[in-house]
């Protein structure tokens, strides 16, 4: 395992792979690793010769400084899991400066529907900020293969949707969700939840997947009132959204489509903590 801090070195590097004709996978996380993104990066080391894991705490993508400060980092112990894995693993950690320069502000994309709902609604520019450091990262590292988890599934959208706009030579491999005993997604931000509460929270997965039982026989306007009563009646969670969209154009459901793929998407609160979640329905 090699930490760089430097694209220049990085890129150096990966020049020598390249010519080696090593094929080179990319995990791009913000870092406090859990097995959800170890699972991400053991995939990639099965299906390339060389894997670069990003860590980097992209503040673009922030809408709230507050949410931005408290977000875990935890470089030493990222390392240490990392470690542990078999395969030629590159870490790419840069400063803000490193990546960004003097200008730390997100570009403007247009993703016209797919950034228009959900997390693009209630984060405003959260996707113009995600998009800015993935291109950035893409850039540096340029690999063959990008890996991202369906646990962020707009961001996963908005990905291969900015890939198909710029023409870019990289396959995106989505990921399933890797979830805690309880049901709960692994996240990042669960390290801020009390221990009570990652056992209680089980219940977001667990009205999921009755919404999404509801959801064969019943209208999606009927599973979502469903779910927010639920969620209202549950002293722990604020809710802030829940949506049923089309798995591809991410367009709300308003009547279902014989043969169309949907899934189910919310946003929680839990003693301050964001917590999102998404299933797919049938
Ligand atoms: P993050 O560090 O939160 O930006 O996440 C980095 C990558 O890991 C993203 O592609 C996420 O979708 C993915 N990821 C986060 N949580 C999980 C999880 N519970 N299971 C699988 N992948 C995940």
């Amino acid at each position: 395992m090699i930490v760089f801090n430097h694209i220049k070195d990085l890129r150096d590097e990966l020049c020598k792979r390249r010519e080696k004709g090593n094929s080179i996978g990319l995990v791009p996380t913000m870092g406090a690793l859990h097995e959800g993104h170890l699972s991400l990066v053991k995939r990639a080391l099965t299906e390339n010769e060389v894997v670069v894991v990003s860590i980097f705490v992209n503040p673009t993508q922030f809408t709230n400084t507050e949410d931005l400060q408290k977000y875990p980092r935890m470089l030493e112990e990222d390392l240490a899991k990392l470690q542990q894995l078999t395969g030629v693993l590159f870490i790419f950690c840069p400063t803000v400066e490193e990546l960004y320069g003097s200008n730390v502000n997100a570009s403007a994309f247009h993703f016209g529907g797919l950034a228009a709902g959900m997390e693009g609604a209630h984060r405003k520019g959260h996707f113009n900020g995600v998009a800015t450091v993935v291109l950035k990262i893409f850039e540096a590292v340029e690999p063959h293969r990008a890996y991202f988890g369906e646990k962020d599934y707009q961001q996963l959208r908005i990905v291969q949707e900015l890939v198909k706009q710029r023409r870019l030579p990289i396959h995106i491999i989505c990921c399933p969700i890797l979830r805690e005993a309880s049901g709960l997604a692994m996240s990042s931000r669960n390290e801020r939840l009390s221990s009570e509460m990652r056992q209680k929270a089980g219940f977001i997965y667990k009205t999921l997947l009755q919404g999404a039982g509801k959801f064969k026989t019943q209208s999606a306007q009927n599973v979502k009132d469903w779910i927010i009563t639920q969620f209202s009646l549950h002293p722990d969670f604020s809710l802030e959204y829940v949506e049923i969209a089309h798995a591809i154009t991410l367009q709300p459901v308003l009547r279902k489509t014989p043969g169309a793929t949907y899934r189910l998407f919310i946003a929680v609160y839990a003693e301050g903590v964001r917590l999102i979640d998404t299933i797919p329905l049938e």
